[in-house]
């Protein structure tokens, strides 16, 4: 398979008046073309910040890459000046996020919005620009796309909305859409329309898609493989169906408890877990999740856990992988 987006040993801090905050603490991932990564976690566990990252959106300082690469089509965009950034930031990896009015400017028409990135990065005109504007609404699924283009964002109702800010990311056709929390804020049945709509447009645009979310259903619906993130680290990576039917790791197994069964149980959110992350600003030297573990062991505390090659695709840190610990049985419900 053709690797899209290779992100290597990626560390992002922000420096604090209280101290540096490892948000990110070497995350190794990658996308490969046309294919749908889910990464999962709660929140501050920096998944939003490595997706940041990758878009150069968050700020420099007090945030700053302190190790790491991240290839995106040979190029590493970790060396690449702000302005070369500009020219793949909307044209060659696009961003939606979970609240649309953050990226929508209420004071302009939503084919304006659609026609700048046209204008810049595709050399067209005011007019190929309308007509491709008109073309991307009704290609979201919005009715009357030619009276839509003279409307505000005001005017839209919040599916809507959602709708128009993908019209907005998708208009100059990226290899890469960068989803963080696209449906939380929307009500359930909205929310499977925008997913549908997602694994409709990567079919006929081709293009890879990260998704952040909390939302297990979300995951099932329309993710090939799963990063499970927790306090700056990947702690579980696989297929969809070797992280939800195989867990290995008790932070996974977690979040998987109120959802025994996905097929049928759409819709499910992460539930909490008893305790709280570590701060990042003194993160443990052992396993990050050793203070919230049933399972924990003394190693657990003092060194952190090896990587464990599950199969090709699975792959945890866990302690209990080691050939010296005890076997212990995943408490969450197998099979599908
Ligand atoms: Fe629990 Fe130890 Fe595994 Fe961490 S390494 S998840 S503390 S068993
Ligand atoms: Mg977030």
């Amino acid at each position: 398979k053709d690797k899209l987006l290779d992100v290597k040993d990626l560390a992002v801090s922000f420096d604090t008046y209280s101290g540096e905050v490892q948000s990110v603490r070497g995350v190794n991932f990658h996308v490969n073309k046309g294919e749908t990564l889910a990464i999962v976690g709660e929140s501050g566990c920096g998944k939003s910040v490595t997706s940041q990252t990758i878009m150069r959106l968050i700020p420099m300082p007090p945030g700053r890459i302190k190790r790491g690469t991240i290839t995106f089509e040979g190029k590493d965009l970790t060396k690449l000046s702000d302005k070369q950034m500009e020219s793949v930031r909307g044209k060659d990896i696009s961003m939606i996020f979970q609240d649309p009015m953050t990226s929508l400017n209420p004071t302009m028409k939503i084919g304006k919005q659609i026609m700048e990135g046209l204008m810049k990065h595709q050399n067209m005109d005011k007019k190929q620009a309308k007509e491709k504007a008109i073309e991307m609404l009704k290609l979201v699924g919005l009715p009357t796309p030619e009276k839509r283009v003279e409307q505000y964002p005001h005017e839209f109702s919040g599916g809507m909305r959602q709708r128009a800010m993908i019209a907005i990311a998708l208009a100059c056709n990226p290899k890469l859409l960068i989803a963080d929390e696209p449906t939380t804020a929307l009500d359930v049945t909205i929310q499977a329309q925008i997913i549908d709509l997602m694994r409709e447009l990567q079919e006929k645009l081709h293009m890879s898609i990260i998704i952040i979310t909390h939302d297990l259903g979300v995951v099932a619906d329309i993710s090939d493989r799963v990063a499970v993130m927790y306090a700056g680290v990947i702690i579980e990576t696989g297929t969809v169906n070797e992280v939800f039917y195989n867990p290995k790791h008790p932070y996974t197994w977690g979040l998987l408890k109120s959802v025994p069964r996905l097929d049928i149980n759409k819709n499910e959110k992460l539930i909490p877990i008893n305790g709280t992350p570590p701060d990042l600003i003194a993160p443990p030297k052992g396993c990050p999740f050793a203070a919230r573990c049933d399972y924990a062991m003394g190693v657990c505390l003092e060194q952190h856990p090896e990587e464990t090659q599950i199969t090709d695709t699975h792959r945890v840190n866990c302690w209990l992988q080691h050939e010296l610990a005890p076997n212990v049985e995943s408490p969450v419900a197998k099979g599908g």
